[in-house]
């Protein structure tokens, strides 16, 4: 999902408040690339986004989804908007 569909608040009609959408950091993310920047943990109200030793030594973000309530404030907070709200991949269900 992108920017402004979430700050328009659309988002919500894809029924992520059920659970049905993640939040997914894309490889944009600076500290990825060896720049430091937790802005999107320090935003996050519930903790949900901590940083664990990557490749190379790097901290990179991980999210603990089971935490993560879809407020939206890492998403708008991340400076290179590499934090997005993605509908979550379901099973094709087969009669
Ligand atoms: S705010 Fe964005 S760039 Fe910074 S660590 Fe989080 S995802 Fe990466
Ligand atoms: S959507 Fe909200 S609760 Fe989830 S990781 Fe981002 S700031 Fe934290």
């Amino acid at each position: 999902m992108n920017r402004r569909l979430f700050l328009t608040g659309n988002w919500r009609t894809s029924g992520a408040a059920g659970g049905e959408a993640a939040i997914e950091i894309a490889d944009a993310c600076l500290a990825r690339s060896g720049v430091a920047c937790m802005a999107c943990r320090d935003a996050c109200p519930e903790d949900a986004i901590g940083f664990r030793p990557g490749p190379g030594r790097l901290f990179v973000p991980e999210l603990a989804d089971d935490l993560c309530t879809r407020c939206g404030r890492c998403i708008t907070t991340c400076p290179v908007g590499a934090i997005s709200l993605m509908p979550e991949h379901r099973e094709a269900v087969h009669a």
